[in-house]
C-alpha cells in the first residue's frame, strides 16, 4: 500500500473510529486504488482521496409521528450528500433498525463508484431512517399499519423536502423503501413543494415511475453475471444457482436466473432459508413475491405450506446445498463470511454476483480472488437499479414513457459497458480478470477527474 493511501486510511480510522461500516467500505476501495494513483500524482496532489471520504453535507433529523394508539413516536432521519462532482446526488432510502450513520455513510460511498461506473450523470447520496415498518411500536409479533407507515413518510418528507430537488438530490428506495413508501414520500414532496418534478425514482406507473425499474437491479446483477460467463464462453443453462434474500432484489435475480435456463435452489429472509432441491418453480416464486410483498409474511410460513422445499431456519443460503455453480448474495451488507466463502468454492462456486451491498465480508472476498472466481463487486453488479433509476429521471425531464423492451435494452447495454469497463480498467492497470480492482479505478477514475477540473470544492 502506498504512503498516501496508507496516511488517508488511518486518519479515517482515527476521525470516524465508531463506524465500522464506513472504514470497511473506504478501506475495500482505497486499498485496490494504488496503480491509478501512482499513474497520477494530479490525484495526490488535489486531495483527491481525502475529499471523497468527506461526505459534501450530512442532514440528520427529527422525525415524529403518531402511531394508530395515539401514541406519539419519534425516529432518527438521514441524508448523507457525499458527492456531486459528476451530477445531482443520487440513491436511495432505507428503513431499518440497523441504519445509524456508519451503514449510511458506507452505502453513499459506495454509490459514488457505482453511479460513475453507470455511465449516466448522478453524484451519490444515501439517505434513511432507524425506523422499522416491520415492527408495530405498540403490538409485538405486528407489522406497522399502512396509516403508521404513511404518517411517518409524510413526517420523513417534512424536513427531507427542503434538502432534496429534481437537480439537487434524487432519492430512491432501499431495504423496506419499495413502492407504496416511494408513493407517500412523493405524495408529501409534492404537496409542500408544489410542484410535480422527478424528485424521487421507483415511483408507481401512474405518477411517472419508470416499467423495469422494480425488476432492474435484480435483472441487472444476471445480466452482469452473463457478461462474465461469456468471458469463458460459458451461459446460465443448467446452472446450480443459490441466492440469498427473497426481497426486491433476490426475487428479481431468481426470475431471470430461471428465464435463462439456470436452477434457482435457495431463497432466505430473516426466518431462515427455503432449499428446493428440484429447484425453485415460477409458480412458487410468484408466491413467495406476493407473501414478501402483499401479506408481508416470512419463508417459514411459505416453508409450512410447500412439501417440495426444506427449510433452514435462522440459516442463510450459503451452507445447504451440496453442488454449487453460483451464488447471489442479495439481502444485506456482512451476509457471506469466510467460511461460507470456503464452503462454496468448495462445493464448485466458480460466480458469485453480489446483488447486495458489501455482503460479502473481506475475508470472503480476499478468498474469491485468490481463487480466481468470476466474483463482481456489489459497486458494479447491482448498479442496474440505479442506471434504471437515472433512465426514470430522463423519462421524467423528457415527459415521455418508454416501453419495458426499450428499458430493458438500454438496461443490458448499462450492464454491458459496466462489464466491459470494470475488464478494461483492471487489464490496463495490470489485474486482468480481478473486477474488484476493475470496478473501483473505474468508477474513481471518472469522479476523480471531474474533482480535479471543478477545483478545490
Ligand atoms: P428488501 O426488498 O427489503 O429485501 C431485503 C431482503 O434481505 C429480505 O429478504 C430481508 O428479509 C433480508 N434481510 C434483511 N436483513 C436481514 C437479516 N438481518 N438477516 C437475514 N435476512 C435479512 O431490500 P432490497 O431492495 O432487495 O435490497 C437488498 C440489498 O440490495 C441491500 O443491500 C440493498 O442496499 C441492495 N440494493 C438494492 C437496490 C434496489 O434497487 N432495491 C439497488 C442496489 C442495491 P426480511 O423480509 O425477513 O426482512
Amino acid at each position: 500500500m502506498s504512503k498516501y493511501v496508507e496516511k488517508v486510511l488511518k486518519d479515517v480510522q482515527a476521525k470516524n473510529a465508531n463506524e465500522p461500516e464506513f472504514i470497511q467500505a473506504v478501506d475495500e476501495v482505497l486499498t485496490t486504488l494504488d496503480p491509478v494513483l501512482k499513474a497520477n500524482p494530479v490525484y495526490e496532489k488535489n486531495a483527491i482521496l481525502e475529499r471523497m471520504v468527506e461526505p459534501e453535507r450530512i442532514v440528520m433529523f427529527r422525525v415524529p409521528w403518531v402511531d394508530d394508539k395515539g401514541i406519539v413516536r419519534v425516529n432518527r432521519g438521514y441524508r448523507i450528500q457525499m458527492n456531486s462532482a459528476i451530477g445531482p446526488y443520487k440513491g436511495g432510502l432505507r428503513f431499518d433498525p440497523t441504519v445509524n450513520l456508519s451503514v449510511l455513510k458506507f452505502l453513499a460511498f459506495e454509490q459514488v463508484f457505482k453511479n460513475s461506473l453507470t455511465t449516466l450523470p448522478m453524484g451519490g447520496g444515501k439517505g434513511g431512517s432507524d425506523f422499522n415498518p416491520k415492527q408495530s411500536p405498540h403490538t409485538p409479533g405486528k407489522r406497522c399499519s399502512d396509516a403508521e407507515v404513511m404518517r411517518f413518510c409524510q413526517s420523513f418528507m417534512t424536513e427531507l423536502f427542503r434538502h432534496i430537488g429534481p437537480d439537487t438530490d434524487v432519492p430512491a428506495g432501499d431495504m423496506n423503501v419499495g413502492g407504496r413508501e416511494i408513493g407517500y414520500l412523493f405524495g408529501q414532496y409534492k404537496r409542500l413543494a408544489n410542484e410535480w418534478t422527478g424528485v424521487l425514482t421507483g415511483k408507481g406507473l401512474s405518477f411517472g415511475g419508470s416499467l423495469i425499474r422494480p425488476e432492474a437491479t435484480g435483472y441487472g446483477n444476471i445480466y452482469f453475471a452473463e457478461n462474465m460467463l461469456a468471458m469463458r464462453g460459458e451461459t446460465f443453462e443448467g446452472k446450480r444457482c443459490v441466492i440469498s434474500g427473497s426481497g426486491n432484489v433476490a426475487s428479481f435475480a431468481a426470475e431471470k436466473l430461471m428465464q435463462l435456463g439456470a436452477k434457482v435452489l435457495t431463497l432466505s429472509d430473516r426466518s431462515g432459508a427455503v432449499y428446493a432441491p428440484d429447484g425453485i418453480t415460477a409458480k412458487m416464486l410468484k408466491d413467495i413475491m406476493v407473501l414478501k410483498n402483499v401479506k408481508r409474511g416470512e419463508l417459514a410460513d411459505f416453508a409450512k405450506k410447500t412439501k417440495a422445499v426444506k427449510f433452514f431456519a435462522g440459516k442463510n443460503s450459503w451452507q445447504i446445498v451440496d453442488k454449487v455453480d453460483a451464488a447471489f448474495p442479495c439481502a444485506r451488507q456482512n451476509e457471506l463470511n469466510g467460511a461460507d466463502a470456503d464452503f462454496l468454492l468448495k462445493h464448485g462456486c466458480t460466480l458469485v454476483g453480489e446483488g447486495a451491498n458489501m455482503p460479502s465480508t473481506p475475508d470472503a472476498i480476499a478468498k474469491f480472488v485468490a481463487a480466481k472466481i468470476m466474483y463482481s463487486p456489489g459497486k458494479a453488479s447491482n448498479a442496474g437499479g440505479v442506471a434504471t433509476s437515472g433512465l426514470e429521471m430522463s423519462q421524467n425531464s423528457e415527459r415521455l414513457s418508454w416501453t419495458r423492451e426499450e428499458v430493458d435494452a438500454k438496461l443490458k447495454g448499462i450492464m454491458k459497458s459496466i462489464h466491459d469497463n470494470a475488464w478494461e480498467a483492471a487489464a490496463k492497470y495490470g489485474h486482468k480478470g480481478n473486477y474488484v480492482m476493475g470496478a473501483n479505478i473505474a468508477g474513481f477514475v471518472k469522479v476523480a477527474d471531474a474533482m480535479v477540473a471543478q477545483g478545490v470544492c
